[in-house]
């Protein structure tokens, strides 16, 4: 697993997901997605947890188990965030006062 510190820690393997074609869908348990190369039909689980107030990810690859940034953990990370940030809002949305 890897400590996620910032977002430039990504940025490289960000460009290698932009480059491959990688697909990333949410599984039934929280905070774990399926990333599947669609060059080669790889399906690799990637899983995001906070421990101890810190972000980890982990990916199933070979380079997720050297505890590389691969490119799997970053498509998985930006496919998260913006999941996260659309709950946030939608809750927001949800706790505004009605208008009369
Ligand atoms: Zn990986």
């Amino acid at each position: 697993m890897i400590e996620l510190v910032n977002a430039e820690q990504l940025a490289k393997a960000t460009d290698r997901a932009k480059a491959g074609n990688l697909f990333v869908q949410p599984t039934t348990l929280p905070r774990q997605y399926r990333v599947t190369n669609r060059d080669n039909g790889n399906q690799y689980v990637v899983d995001f947890f906070v421990r101890n107030g810190k972000r980890y990810g982990h990916c199933s690859c070979k380079g997720g188990e050297r505890n590389l940034a691969c490119k799997h953990l970053s498509a998985a990370a930006g496919f998260h965030v913006m999941r996260m940030a659309a709950q946030r809002e939608a809750q927001r949305v949800a706790q505004m006062p009605q208008a009369a």
